[in-house]
C-alpha cells in the first residue's frame, strides 16, 4: 500500500465508524502561545476537549501535518539517527469528544490494523500505564491480545501536549519488526532501538494539567489517537526504516541528484530528505525564516541541511531545488503546497544565497578548532564566534561535533552570549549590525519552550 492509500483507509475506516473527517490545521498554531509548533493532531481540538468550544460532532478524524523541532517534544537531534524520527510527519488520529472511550478506542484500533490493514497478531506489541487496569483488562480480556506481548509502563504511557494542557493515560501499540533488527520490546533496556517501533499511541484524556502541576479533571473523557503515518507505511512496505518508504525515497533520490552522493543510506541525504518537508511546510503554513522565534527554527533547521549538503561536497544552492520533488509526492494531499510552490522555492534560495557567504568560512574555522582540540570537548567561545560571525545556530555545530565524537560546551556559550547581552545592553540597541547573521535575541526568544527545552537538550544529549 503506498502512503496515500493508507492515509486514505485510515479516514475511510473512522468515517465508516461514525467520524467527521476533518482537514489537517495549519503547523502554526492558532491562538496558543503555548506551543510553537502543531505536534500532534489533538491540538486543533484543544479546546474542545476542554470544554470551552463545542463542534457539531463529538467524533472526529484527520491526518494531520506535525513538526517537532522544538519545545516538549523534539525529534530534531533524533533525525538520522533513528529509523522513525522526522521533524515533519503526518498523523493520523481519531478523536473522541465524551463520546466513546477506551472500549471502543482500542476496538477500533484494533479492528483497523488486524482487520483492515490484516497485520499478524504476533508482531504486535501492547503497552498501558502501569495504574490502568481497565485499559488492561480490556486488551488482555476483550481484545484476547497475549500476555508476553503486553507490558505496563509509567511515564511513556502518560501522554501531554506541553507543560499544561490536556493530558492523561495511554495506551500504545508497537510492530515488531524481526529478530534482525536490535532493540528490545518496550520497557526493556533496549526499547529506545528501532526493532519494537511504536505505531499507535490512545491517549484516554482525562486531565487538564495546570501550570503548577496540577491535574484537573476534564468536563468529559475523551479519547485522542494519534499513529505516525511514515511509521505504519514502512510497516505496510515490509521495510524496516521510515526512510526506505515510496514517499522518502523519492525524496532521497531528488537529493542524491542535487548534492551527487549516490548512496541514499547517508546519515546527511536522510536529514536533507527530512529537513526539506518541514522547512516547504513550515514556509507554506506562513513561517518566514529570521532571527527569533518560529522563523529562527526554520532557519536553524534549513541551515542544518545546507550543512549537510555542504558535507556531501554540494556548494551550490540545491535545497530550493528539491521542492519541485515534494509537491510530487505531496501536492495531491495537500493542494496548499503546490499553490505556493514557487514562494517556498525562492525562500528556500534566499536562504542558501544568504548562508553561503558564511558557511564555507564558519566550517574552515571549526575545522581548525577540531584539529587543535585537546580533549573532546568543543569550547564555549568558539560554539559562539561560530555562531556570531558565521551564523552557524548553537545545534548545528554540536550536529558536526556529535559526527566526530565531540560533545560541546553549552554553558560555555550561554557565558559568551550573556556577556554579549550585557555590552548590547550597555551600549544601546544599535549598537551591531547583525542585518546579516543571527542576531543576540534569537537565542533568547521563545525563552519559555524554545530555549530551555532546546538547549537543555542539547546540552543533556553532547554531555554524556
Ligand atoms: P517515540 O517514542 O517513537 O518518540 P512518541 O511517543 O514521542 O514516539 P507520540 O507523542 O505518542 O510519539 O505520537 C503519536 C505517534 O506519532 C507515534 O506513535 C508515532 O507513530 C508518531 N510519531 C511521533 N513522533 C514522530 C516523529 N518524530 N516522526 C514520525 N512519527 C512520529
Ligand atoms: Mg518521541
Ligand atoms: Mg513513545
Ligand atoms: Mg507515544
Amino acid at each position: 500500500m503506498k502512503s496515500a492509500e493508507i492515509r486514505q483507509a485510515f479516514l475511510d475506516y473512522f468515517a465508516s465508524q461514525g467520524h467527521t473527517v476533518v482537514p489537517s490545521s495549519s503547523l502554526v498554531p492558532e491562538n496558543d502561545p503555548t506551543l510553537l509548533f502543531t505536534n500532534a493532531g489533538m491540538n486543533q481540538f484543544k479546546d474542545v476537549f476542554l470544554g470551552r468550544e463545542k463542534r457539531d460532532y463529538t467524533r472526529a478524524t484527520s491526518s494531520q501535518r506535525c513538526v517537532r523541532a522544538g519545545g516538549k517534544h523534539n525529534d530534531l537531534e533524533n533525525v538520522g539517527y533513528t529509523a522513525r524520527h522526522h521533524t515533519f510527519f503526518e498523523m493520523l488520529g481519531n478523536f473522541s469528544f465524551g463520546d466513546y472511550f477506551k472500549r471502543e478506542a482500542i476496538r477500533f484500533a484494533w479492528e483497523f490494523l488486524t482487520g483492515t490493514l490484516g497485520l499478524p497478531e504476533e508482531r504486535l506489541w501492547v503497552t498501558v500505564h502501569v495504574s490502568d487496569d481497565e485499559a488492561a483488562d480490556i486488551w488482555l480480556k476483550e481484545m484476547g491480545v497475549s500476555a508476553e506481548r503486553f507490558s505496563r509502563l509509567d511515564e511513556d504511557n502518560f501522554w501531554q501536549m506541553g507543560d499544561t494542557g490536556p493530558c492523561g493515560p495511554c495506551s500504545e501499540i508497537f510492530y515488531d519488526h524481526g529478530e534482525d533488527v536490535p532493540g528490545g520490546p518496550p520497557g526493556s533496556e533496549n526499547d529506545d532501538l528501532d526493532r519494537y517501533i511504536e505505531i499507535w499511541n490512545l491517549v484516554f484524556m482525562q486531565y487538564d494539567r495546570q501550570p503548577d502541576g496540577e491535574l484537573q479533571p476534564l468536563p468529559k473523557p475523551s479519547v485522542d489517537t494519534g499513529m505516525g503515518l511514515e511509521r505504519i507505511a514502512a510497516v505496510m512496505q515490509g521495510v524496516h526504516s521510515n526512510y526506505e518508504i515510496d514517499l522518502f525515497q523519492a525524496l532521497l533520490k531528488a537529493a542524491a541528484e542535487a548534492t551527487g552522493c549516490q548512496n541514499l543510506e547517508e546519515k546527511s541525504l536522510r536529514v536533507i530528505a527530512d529537513h526539506i518537508r518541514s522547512a516547504s511546510f513550515l514556509i507554506c503554513d506562513g513561517v518566514i525564516p529570521s532571527n527569533e522565534g518560529r522563523g529562527y527554527v526554520l532557519r536553524r533547521i534549513i541551515r542544518r541541511a545546507l550543512r549537510h549538503g555542504h558535507k556531501l561536497g554540494q556548494d551550490k544552492p540545491f535545497f530550493s531545488t528539491l521542492v519541485a520533488a515534494l509537491v510530487a509526492q505531496m501536492g495531491q494531499a495537500y493542494p496548499e503546497l503546490v499553490r505556493e510552490q514557487a514562494r517556498i522555492e525562492k525562500t528556500l534560495l534566499g536562504e542558501e544565497e544568504q548562508f553561503a557567504r558564511t558557511l564555507n568560512a564558519g566550517m574552515k574555522v571549526l575545522e581548525n578548532a577540531i584539529a587543535g582540540l585537546q580533549g573532546s570537548e568543543l569550547p564555549g567561545d568558539v560554539v559562539f564566534a561560530l555562531y556570531d560571525t558565521h551564523g552557524f545556530p548553537p545545534d548545528l555545530t554540536a550536529d558536526v561535533a556529535r559526527e566526530r565524537g565531540l560533545t560541546v560546551d553549552m554553558a560555555g556559550f550561554e557565558k559568551e552570549m550573556e556577556a554579549q547581552r550585557a555590552l548590547a545592553r550597555g551600549t544601546g540597541a544599535f549598537a551591531n549590525d547583525y542585518s546579516d547573521r543571527l542576531t543576540i535575541e534569537s537565542v533568547t526568544a521563545f525563552s519559555g519552550y524554545e530555549k530551555l527545552a532546546d538547549q537543555d537538550e542539547i546540552v543533556s544529549l553532547y554531555k554524556d
